[in-house]
């Protein structure tokens, strides 16, 4: 599943082949295309393509390039087009400074035109911004977007451009550039940046991937781009193309069935069960209080599935997973008897290797005599630390329970470590926490350590 965000099919580059250009997109596995309206033509062109074809999709706007020819009749259009039932955005707007084929001041005053227009129809709005990007974002701070956010496309700013984007509730889009030998820069703001965050784009007929520079761009292309996100951001392909198609569907409503309640979900070549919502800490950075939406999968789960719904999301276990991990939305071990039930299956049924993923709380939550009720089923165990801090624990993790509940957690690690093969206990890279002082206790331990970046679960 992959949904171009931003492509100009309208455009005379297209003519002769814009039907096949659609038809063998979505042979590649496309699912929607978003065609960006630029000035009075180009958005009635693309309201065409949208109307007739179901997965084609359009926006409305005027490009900065061409608002110098723009008439209030043209507005009047513009506005129009903008409620259609299948625009899904205003744009593309913004301000380019670089080649300033219009003048600063009409596209600064057209842009700030389109933005009150998104808040009124609360529409996202795609925003091209090129050489321009202080001004681009001073104008939308004091404009404001509408709840739907926005995203900047073709993004080829900084890290700090990027949180400042971010900040103001815009994604950001990547195409054909990120590809492009001189792009480390952009490479690298790619590693850091949260994968909520991004789309896919094309621009074409512009912008074709590096090893197709100088053709035609057009969606198939998307795929030189798509592997090179996934080795980025140690992903598989799969997740890149699920996640950023969620994001898409999330931002503009382009009617794309993401599943709800997830309960089997495979990462990389991991298969995770999602099997509770509830949890014994409250730590202040748990996804599940921010988002339903884990690396594209919806977790938020309206109740505890049973043993036999969770064997049925298994399935055939396909021989790609290496292993199957209990994680997901809440604590696993909170539900051990289910746990256990499931992991038994899947040792004997699929002989795979189990994973917890775990808070640790296991002694406070049932009699230390049913550890070694793991032996045997459960291959490794990862333990949330957080911290070597008691103290900090209480502050970061907001437990549950009353009195030391890492040394508690410290207790469990020490125990299981002699029953289950690969224990490794994780700390997060917050600046507050010492990170050099949960590797020694790890050493102390003789368990794995690994740090863990906020927001990155999975
Ligand atoms: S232990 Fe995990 S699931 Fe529980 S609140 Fe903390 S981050 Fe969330
Ligand atoms: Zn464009």
């Amino acid at each position: 599943m992959l949904v171009d965000t931003h492509i100009h099919l309208d455009l005379k580059e297209f003519k002769a082949d814009r039907q096949d250009v659609i038809e063998r997109s979505f042979k590649e596995g496309f699912v929607r295309l978003i065609n960006v309206g630029l000035n009075p033509q180009s958005i009635a062109a693309s309201k065409k393509l949208a109307e007739d074809n179901e997965q084609v999709y359009f926006t409305s706007g005027f490009h900065p390039h061409d608002v110098k020819n723009i008439t209030a009749a043209d507005w009047h259009f513009l506005e129009v087009a903008a409620e259609h039932p299948k625009a899904v955005a205003v744009g593309e707007t913004g301000l380019d400074f670089y080649r300033n084929i219009s003048p600063r001041e009409l596209q600064i005053s057209a842009f700030r035109r389109q933005l009150e227009l998104a808040k009124k129809l609360n529409k996202p709005v795609v925003i091209h911004s090129r050489d321009a990007m202080a001004d681009t974002l001073k104008i939308i701070r004091e404009i404001g977007l509408s709840e739907r956010g926005g995203v900047m496309h073709c993004f080829s700013g900084n890290y700090d451009d990027f949180l400042a984007c971010a900040a103001q509730g815009l994604h950001i889009s990547l195409g054909g550039p990120l590809t492009y030998r001189r792009n480390d820069e952009l490479r690298e703001i790619v590693k850091k940046i949260p994968l909520d965050a991004l789309l896919l784009e094309t621009d074409a007929p512009y912008l074709a991937p590096q090893s197709k520079r100088g053709r035609r761009n057009e969606p198939v292309f998307l795929s030189e781009v798509v592997a090179l996100i996934a080795e980025l951001k140690g992903l598989s392909e799969a997740d890149v193309k699920r996640i950023t198609t969620t994001n898409a569907e999330k931002l503009f409503s382009l009617g794309i069935n993401i599943p709800s309640e997830t309960i089997a979900y495979p990462i990389r070549n991991s298969l995770y069960l999602n099997i509770t919502s509830k949890c014994t800490n409250s730590c202040f950075f748990c996804v599940r209080f921010q988002k339903d939406l884990l690396k594209g999968y919806n977790l938020f789960l309206e109740h505890e599935p049973t043993v036999e719904e969770i064997i049925r999301a298994l399935g055939d276990l396909p021989s790609q997973y290496k292993e199957v991990v209990f994680c997901g939305y809440g604590e696993p071990t909170v539900r051990l008897d289910e746990l256990l039930e499931v992991a038994r299956y899947v040792k004997e049924r699929f002989k795979k290797p189990v994973r917890i993923n775990t808070n640790g709380h296991f002694y406070l939550l049932h009699d230390k005599k049913r550890l070694k009720e793991l032996q045997g089923l459960i291959d490794s165990l990862s333990i949330s630390f957080n911290t070597a801090d008691s103290e900090q624990y209480r502050k970061i993790c907001l437990p549950r329970f009353e009195g030391d509940v890492l040394q508690s957690v410290i207790e469990f690690s020490k125990d299981a470590k002699e029953i289950i093969p690969q224990v490794t206990i994780t700390a997060l890279n917050l600046p507050e926490v010492d990170l050099k002082a949960v590797a020694t206790l790890a050493r102390e331990l003789k368990v794995h350590f690994r740090r863990r970046k906020i927001n990155e679960a999975g």
